[in-house]
């Protein structure tokens, strides 16, 4: 479109130009002459060099000779001849001149102009000159977006290439956790400068891993290190790259990129966000889908696994998601591994953590694994944008070092926005406030599988009033009861404005909604509902276009019902828990009205210990047990238990649906 903008921006003004007001005629000498003689000539320009004279008309003449004299022209009025000898055309100036003067008219003047030729040129072909030089312009500039040096080059792909001499600076060791995913990037580098260890044994080197995982969980950080370790060179480009306006400008790029890989194998090609062009391709080409994305895909895959062989390059891409991704992309032969990159658990914060603080003056008391504790369901970049904010606090506050506050106010700024210090808020409203946030802090408490509290406040924050900050647990498999806990703690603000103010709010809308969403999966996904047990309705390959419900009119009867029992249920309890504490829900609340924020230890003091041991608690324990196990073996000059195990035998019979283990290869 900008095209067209632009020869339509040129074309009005080459109008302009043309159409300035003025007007020509041709004609021929004997009318010029006569012209002269009637004093209708105000001036005449003599072209000598291409034997042309403008009679340039006065208002008179110009009606004489019959030009439009309307506004539109409002310019120099003109006649044009060919001279018949430009040599006595003075004498013929001259010769009229007299003969007006007997008459009593004025003088003509006369001006000799050269090199209009120039000028003509300009004048005809100027705006095709601005025109082209225009569309030149543009084109570079499209293309130096592309590849960069010219439009030819528009079907080259811009990889950045790595290699020894000039390699990123991030090595394995700056990538924190992630121990099985940089196992398996570790063994493809590998590969490629060690072949014949695995050819030798009939293997043949895998051509791609894809990397897979939620936004900023380090899956770009893992191929930079790959391109810091690797000692052959690293194609680097992102899947947006392929993308163009032109037609076949993706799939030309793919060629480029595979060629250029082919030419400096061994060697690695990354394709950073790959659904970019790997999206599942659609059925019917013509409905709204892109076919240009759909031609690089294509290139992309007989590239992968197509008839020429590229020996020696592996492919590795990254995307968040990897269930859009056409299906032909994710076959062995193409992408024969896929590596899961998932949020870091405790162990993996607390590395990533240490990572991330190297470069950070922090005060030596500073616990880590605390902060681990604290940052629960934080991606790798999360926990550096802590890091980073965390220096930021503690340099404005003009301390020496970084400190556990600062740390605590970076993870408050991140998960609840900015402290609006501003906000006005009544006696009331503080009241209501408070009821709200020591109701969840009491229920969480009470209840089995509520998450361990870190603080309460009222400050409010970005949107929120107030908040219950809890230190998430970390479950792999999330029993019944922990959903219905969880949603009895979302409903305990509103509940508690019932029980104890007799009114409720609106600050409870984010709660209720988070509630209703549990609500609805543990009916429709998790199938865990005692009407409708064991089904789930929800379709996880996102194929489903949601046009029509996979359920009848009665059964969504009785999802609804399902899903209301089940919220009222949870808020029944939430209000019982709340009467039976109702002493320790409002000391929570006047202390919270007080200071503003309360810590576990306050909350811990009024209502007791809590009767659960927190999952957290339990792995922390484990891994400690674990770690002094091994000191003490080392200590003792024996190995671990591993080490102890007999050498598998030679060929295993290992089968899965056998419950009895192999007496050979005890699994561990
Ligand atoms: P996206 O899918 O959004 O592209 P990503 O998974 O590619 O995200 P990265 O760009 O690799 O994420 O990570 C962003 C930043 O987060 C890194 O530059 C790094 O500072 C930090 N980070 C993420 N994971 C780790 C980790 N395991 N160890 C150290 N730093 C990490």
């Amino acid at each position: 479109m900008y095209w067209m903008y632009a020869l339509i921006i040129l074309s009005l003004l080459a109008l302009y130009y043309f159409q300035d007001g003025s007007q020509s005629k041709e004609t021929d000498w004997s009318d010029f002459e006569k012209a002269a003689l009637a004093g209708d000539f105000d001036k005449i320009a003599v072209m000598a060099s291409n034997g042309t004279a403008e009679g340039i008309l006065t208002q008179q003449g110009a009606k004489n000779q019959k030009f439009d004299m309307s506004p539109t022209f409002s310019g120099e009025k003109k006649l044009i001849t060919t001279i018949p000898s430009s040599d006595k055309i003075q004498d013929k100036i001259d010769a009229w001149n007299s003969q007006l003067a007997a008459a009593g008219k004025p003088e003509i003047k006369v001006v000799y102009e050269k090199s209009s030729d120039l000028m003509k040129f300009f004048w005809y072909f100027g705006p095709l000159i601005l025109i082209v030089g225009f569309m030149l312009y543009m084109s570079r500039r499209m293309s130096s977006g592309a590849g960069g040096g010219g439009i030819f080059n528009v079907g080259k792909s811009k990889a950045m290439v790595f290699d020894k001499d000039n390699g990123t600076n991030v090595t394995f060791e700056d990538v924190a956790g992630l121990s099985e995913a940089k196992v398996e990037i570790e063994e493809i580098v590998e590969f490629l400068k060690n072949p014949q260890r695995y050819t030798d044994l009939g293997a043949k080197i895998p051509k791609g891993a894809l990397l897979v995982g939620p936004p900023g969980t380090g899956k770009t950080l893992l191929a930079k290190a790959v391109a810091g370790e690797a000692s052959v060179p690293f194609l680097s480009m992102s899947g947006s790259d392929f993308v163009e306006m032109f037609v076949g400008v993706g799939a030309a790029r793919v060629r480029d990129l595979f060629k250029q890989a082919k030419e400096k194998a061994p060697c690695i090609v990354f394709i950073d966000e790959i659904d970019a062009v790997g999206r599942a391709r659609g059925r019917n080409p013509n409905m709204g889908s892109n076919d240009e994305r759909e031609n690089t895909l294509n290139q992309m895959l007989t590239e992968m696994d197509g008839f020429q062989s590229n020996n020696g390059v592996i492919c590795l891409a990254a995307t968040n998601r990897a269930d859009m991704l056409d299906k032909a992309l994710l076959r062995p032969g193409r992408f024969d591994r896929q590596i899961y990159v998932d949020l870091p658990e405790l162990s993996d914060r607390e590395a990533i953590f240490k990572v991330h603080l190297r470069n950070i003056k922090v005060n030596s008391k500073l616990d880590v694994e605390q902060l681990a504790r604290q940052t629960q369901g934080f991606s790798g970049a999360d926990i550096a944008n802590v890091c980073n904010e965390a220096a930021l606090i503690a340099a404005r506050n003009n301390k020496k070092s970084v400190d556990w506050d600062d740390f605590m106010a970076a993870i408050d700024r991140i998960v609840g926005g900015l402290e609006k210090k501003s906000r006005i808020i009544t006696d009331d409203e503080k009241k209501a406030i408070a009821t709200h946030e020591a109701g969840h802090a009491t229920v969480t408490w009470m209840i089995q599988y509520g998450n361990p509290l870190v603080k309460v406040t009222i400050v409010p924050r970005g949107r929120a009033l107030g908040a219950a900050w809890y230190a998430p647990e970390e479950r792999q498999i999330i029993p019944t009861q922990a959903l219905l806990d969880t949603m009895c703690g979302l409903l305990a603000g509103r509940a508690a404005e019932e029980v104890f103010l007799g009114q409720i709010g609106t600050g409870a809308s984010d709660d209720l909604e988070k509630c209703t969403k549990i609500a609805r999966s543990l009916v429709l996904v998790y199938g865990m509902s005692d009407k409708l047990p064991n089904l789930n309705y929800n379709d996880s390959s996102g194929q489903d276009m949601g046009f029509t419900r996979p359920y009848s009119e009665e059964t969504a009867q009785i999802i609804d019902d399902e899903i209301k029992r089940i919220i009222n249920e949870q808020y029944e309890r939430a209000k019982s828990i709340l009467k039976e504490y109702a002493r320790q829900h409002n000391e929570i609340r006047d202390q919270l009205i007080e200071h503003e924020v309360i810590y576990h230890d306050d909350v811990e003091r009024i209502l007791g210990p809590r009767k659960w041991v927190s999952r957290t608690d339990e792995i922390i324990a484990l891994n400690k047990k674990q770690e002094e196990e091994e000191k003490r073996a080392k200590a003792l000059g024996i190995g671990t238990d591993a080490d102890k195990l007999p050498e598998p035998q030679a060929v295993a019979n290992d089968d899965d649906d056998d419950d009895t283990p192999p007496p050979f290869a005890p699994r561990k």
